[in-house]
């Protein structure tokens, strides 16, 4: 396709949304904001360029948000989000009943994106996640214990319970480049494990680990964290074959699938629960972490009985912050 004919499509698709917002927004005015403490509340779960999905025990909502709410909130709305949302008895090509969203609930917890910059605010991208999965392998690639914490830090720092996931432990000693990888991995773990942590070996390849895995995840809301590469997809497809996290959700709206997701993706569980991928977002951010509190989530630094790696992290992200 010519790009220019791409572009124009695009335009026109962004024009459509527009107007189809306004036509919610409309059927939604008059309403007496008064009542809105009596208004349904569902849950964000995923987030379009325009629209968002709540889930409800009634069917979901393919929802708008009122433009003064943006402007009210402090932050945009994201994925995990409870919220009060208003019917307007309008369905959309798919048949999705459409609703405008009136408020956005106080958050439990909250991740975050960092910014570029120090002085940017910082992008939420879940809210109310319960634990952050931090998933690192032994070896292909080398697990470094620096970035690990800089995860830790930022799922303490929101409110997340973090579980440090070592995966890919059927290779450890048979690379032959580097033998003795597990040992000093083990070692790290145990560390982690005696700051009151949890952890776990695992290896998606042999299943080694996926039991213990799985009655971590059970009924619980889980951000995937950990670099490209570490095996977070292996593992979660070793948990429930027919879940791919790879794939991503397509955008299956409206039957011209118009609305691309910008948002972080919530998987449901069999087993109950939720894993929630952050796809695109390589940093996140240090939510309510300060250089005056940094300190308590360095205890093992405050009482001398840190490794020299914690050390470090915690003198980078002094520097950081
Ligand atoms: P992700 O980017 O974190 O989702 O990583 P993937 O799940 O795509 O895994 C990256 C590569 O590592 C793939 O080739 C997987 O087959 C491989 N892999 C994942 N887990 C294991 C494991 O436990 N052992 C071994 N040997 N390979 C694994």
């Amino acid at each position: 396709m010519e790009s220019q004919q791409r572009f124009s499509h695009r335009s026109r698709d962004a024009q459509q949304d527009k107007m189809e917002k306004t036509a919610l927004l409309r059927a939604a005015e008059g309403s007496d904001a008064a009542d809105i403490q009596t208004l349904p509340i569902g849950q964000v779960v995923q987030v379009y360029s325009q629209f968002c999905r709540v889930e409800h025990p009634d069917g979901d909502r393919l929802c708008m948000i009122r433009k003064t709410l943006g402007k009210l909130s402090d932050s945009a709305i994201v994925v995990g989000d409870l919220v009060r949302f208003r019917d307007t008895g309008m369905r959309d090509e798919g048949g999705l009943a459409q609703a405008v969203i009136e408020q956005a609930l106080p958050r439990k917890t909250i991740l975050t994106r960092a910014g570029s910059f120090r002085t940017h605010a910082a992008q939420p991208i879940v809210a109310n996640a319960q634990q952050m999965l931090i998933v690192a392998s032994v070896v292909q690639p080398r697990v470094k214990w620096g970035l690990v914490d800089r995860m830790l830090i930022a799922a303490q720092g929101g409110g997340l319970v973090p579980v440090i996931c070592l995966n890919k432990i059927d290779l450890a000693g048979a690379d032959s480049k580097s033998p003795d990888q597990l040992d000093p991995a083990l070692a790290a773990l145990a560390h982690y494990q005696a700051m009151g942590i949890s952890t776990l070996q695992a290896s998606a390849t042999t299943g080694a680990g996926i039991e213990q895995l799985k009655k971590i995840l059970v009924g619980q809301s889980t951000v995937l964290a950990g670099h490209s590469g570490v095996g977070k997809s292996t593992l979660i497809s070793a948990i429930q074959p027919n879940l791919d996290i790879r794939v991503g959700v397509v955008s299956v709206l409206t039957e011209k699938g118009r609305h691309t997701t910008t948002s972080a993706q919530r998987y449901p569980l069999d087993i109950g629960g939720y894993v929630i991928d952050t796809p695109g977002v390589k940093v996140f951010g240090l939510w309510g972490v300060t250089a005056d509190n940094l300190g308590d989530y360095f205890p093992d630094v405050q009482d001398d009985t840190a490794p020299r790696w914690r050390i470090e992290s915690y003198r980078r992200i002094a520097a950081s912050i």
